[in-house]
């Protein structure tokens, strides 16, 4: 919380009591969760946010890079306070999402020029597979 008080202060946003709620739900959430998701959490700690609240400050969260986005195309937004370098591990069947350390994974190098023009920022890798749940629905069956 400290980290993010810090960040609030060098963004120039004021750190506000709604900010930090939602702030500590997204650092407790291990489940990635959406906007939506987050937004039934805050609610049982400021019973008047709205939605629409919700939503502007993880857009402005997002701009600052206080958080994270998870994924570009799991139909919704995901979220995570996650800051470290990190890949995902997709449940196919559940879209549960859980982080795999980015030391379990060898580094990962492009061997291929990029089309002319483009140029790479970061690796996210997704491992597509079941949780232990699914995977254990899917054997009974
Ligand atoms: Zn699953
Ligand atoms: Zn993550």
């Amino acid at each position: 919380m400290e980290w993010f008080r810090d960040r609030c202060v060098a963004a120039g946003l004021p750190c506000t009591h709604q900010r930090q709620v939602l702030y500590r739900a997204l650092l407790e959430a291990t489940d990635h969760p959406s906007p939506e998701s987050l937004y039934e959490r805050v609610r049982q700690d400021i019973p008047s946010i709205s939605l629409g609240t919700v939503y502007r400050n993880i857009r402005t969260f997002l701009d600052s890079g206080l958080i994270g986005e998870v994924s570009l195309h799991h139909g919704s937004l995901r979220l995570e306070a996650n800051n470290q370098p990190h890949h995902h591990f997709v449940c196919t069947d559940c879209r549960m999402m859980v982080d795999l350390p980015a030391e379990g994974l060898d580094e990962i190098h492009i061997r291929r020029p990029l089309p002319k023009g483009f140029r790479v920022n970061r690796f996210i890798v997704e491992a597509h597979g079941l949780c232990a749940a699914c995977a254990s629905k899917k054997t009974r069956r």
